[in-house]
């Protein structure tokens, strides 16, 4: 009974190198979970105190990873629409990459964000958060995007009031005229759902300039997401970062990299970074077009950054407290104490790798990072390598394993059976 007595912790994770950018942990640390949250962090937590202990050693484990730029309003039956066909379904790709968080970026406006939670939020295990497209129809493509007459900043706005902590932003995006319609309208509906915006500035013209965007129509706090697209002015003829970029930067002006199908290239992410300018949060933009070209997922896309010379432990808070920061879900991000217990444990993999960009550049690396288990709300939702698991042959005659008190993965017969 004593031994029992001692069991208070569900699952623990040993002997992993924790990095936790916002308790500005990186070291080696125990990180036990109770009840779905973060129980305890500390150097040494004893085996016997919990009911499931994995050994995690030579393993990063960090924040379950926050990704605050993908479309997944799938299963509309739209064509050739991100609020539709474009779109995946968010559980097939956010676990196995580390990922227990993503933000749709504004693929449902007003008008049918309520069909996109019915669909997809509340059917999801992956923690789905949304920026309501200033488009109440949100992205349905074509002249749908292009109406300013459906860009109604106070509906927008009393939609996102009433999902608080869920709807996270206001989204512009594809907008092609010269006025800056779509950009001011969605300012002024996150204004009044006290949000911030996120901005894919659609196409570049002489009558709006870019640095009129990120100097003066997004307010601190504002996410320009697609920062190293290639119509971006970022360098002078000498190859010199343009001031407007620190400028802009230095007003709280947000530059995210929503990576996407088109959206990042070499050219300008690597002098970039070589100049002090990495972005400020990690995203894929992720979507059926990006998954299967150069962006393939939130994993490739932090590699690459890796690769350009960011640390770990800098490209880990680009992707879990940074963005968790950005969208003000400061709950999330983070491995505190009773937050909730949201985790990836990593591989940080050695050799020789090559990273493809959105105009098809290759760049060669030398490190890669893979996702071994994956934990959502204090349960096991992927484990690459059977980390968790017991061995077969060790078993006897054995039935189906795992416990819901850690295990995410049972079928749903088998966990109404436990
Ligand atoms: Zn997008």
């Amino acid at each position: 009974m004593a031994a029992a007595a001692q069991t208070n912790y569900d699952l623990l994770l040993k002997g992993g190198h924790v990095i936790d950018p916002k308790n500005k942990t990186s070291a080696r640390k125990d990180v036990a979970i109770r009840d779905g949250k973060i129980a305890e962090v500390a150097d040494d937590i004893a085996a016997t105190k919990a009911h499931k202990v994995v050994d995690v050693s030579s393993l990063y484990v960090t924040p379950g990873l926050v990704d605050v730029h993908v479309h997944v309003y799938a299963g509309t039956g739209m064509r050739n629409a991100y609020s539709g066909d474009l779109s995946v379904y968010p559980d097939p790709f956010t676990f196995r990459t580390g990922v227990t968080t993503v933000v749709d970026a504004g693929s449902s406006g007003w008008r049918n964000f309520p069909d996109f939670k019915d669909r997809v939020i509340d059917r999801s295990r992956t923690r789905v958060l949304a920026m309501l497209n200033i488009v109440g129809h949100g992205m349905g493509g074509g002249k749908i995007e292009q109406d300013t007459s459906d860009m109604d900043a106070q509906a927008t706005a009393e939609q996102a009031r009433r999902y608080p902590g869920v709807v996270v932003g206001i989204k512009t995006a594809h907008y092609s005229p010269s006025d800056w319609i779509a950009v001011d309208r969605s300012v002024e509906a996150a204004a009044l759902a006290n949000l911030p915006v996120m901005v894919d500035f659609g196409s570049f013209r002489p009558e709006r300039p870019f640095q009129d965007l990120v100097l003066k129509h997004l307010r601190p706090g504002d996410i320009y997401t697609h920062a190293y697209l290639a119509m971006v002015p970022w360098l002078d003829d000498n190859g010199r970062v343009l001031p407007y970029l620190f400028e802009a930067r230095k007003r709280g002006v947000i530059f995210d990299v929503g990576h996407g199908g088109g959206s990042f290239v070499w050219r300008h992410a690597v002098p970039a970074i070589r100049q002090g300018f990495p972005p400020d949060s990690i995203s894929t933009d992720l979507h059926v077009g990006s998954m299967n070209a150069g962006m393939k997922d939130m994993l490739n896309v932090m590699s690459k950054f890796l690769n350009l010379g960011l640390s770990l432990d800098d490209v880990i808070a680009r992707s879990t407290w940074n963005p968790a920061h950005e969208i003000k879900r400061e709950d999330l991000g983070h491995l505190s104490v009773g937050a909730p217990a949201d985790l990836a444990v990593l591989r940080l993999e050695k050799g020789n790798f090559g990273f493809v960009d959105s105009y098809g550049a290759r760049m060669n690396g030398t490190q890669k990072l893979t996702c071994e288990l994956t934990i959502h709300d204090g349960r096991v939702v992927w484990d690459l390598n059977g980390l968790t698991r017991q061995d077969w042959d060790k078993l006897g005659k054995y039935n189906a394993q795992g416990d819901p008190r850690w295990d995410g993965m049972l079928s749903g017969a088998l966990r109404a059976r436990k």
